[in-house]
């Protein structure tokens, strides 16, 4: 399940990526929220996703909770651009309502699953290494 919220947010990351406009951006893309500019900026909030969930980011140690958190945000921020672009994601078949619709089983899913599984904590988890990462979700 973690893994598959990790790969899911590789599509709204692109899409963010593309849509911004961050030629004049005087902060250099790097969102930080003491900055006067960044708080009033209007792709601020896009923006703090990309910085909190950039490749660089360690996405696989963070806890389940803040990765399904920014999943729910960009199903939002998707969501926003299929509706301004006249999709209706149930009868629309291309990439971007194709990633709403598989976001949506998604979420039913890990819904299902967290209230059942608790899992280990996020930093035990961490120090199991790569090959326990999906155990708790995914069973
Ligand atoms: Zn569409």
């Amino acid at each position: 399940m973690r893994r598959r919220i990790i790969e899911a947010l590789t599509y709204p990351r692109m899409l963010m990526m593309s849509r911004m406009d961050l030629r004049d951006c005087p902060m250099n893309r790097y969102f930080s929220s003491d900055q006067h500019v960044c708080q009033t900026c209007s792709q601020g909030e896009e923006c703090h996703w990309l910085n909190s969930n950039d490749e660089f980011s360690v996405l696989s140690e963070q806890p389940i909770e803040a990765l399904f958190e920014a999943f729910i945000f960009s199903i939002d921020y998707v969501d926003a651009h299929i509706s301004r672009d006249g999709h209706n994601f149930r009868h629309c078949a291309c990439e971007t309502c194709t990633w709403a619709k598989d976001a949506r089983h998604l979420v039913r899913r890990y819904k299902g699953q967290s209230v059942r599984v608790s899992g280990p904590s996020p930093s035990r988890q961490a120090a199991q290494g790569q090959k326990n990462v999906q155990s708790d979700l995914d069973q």
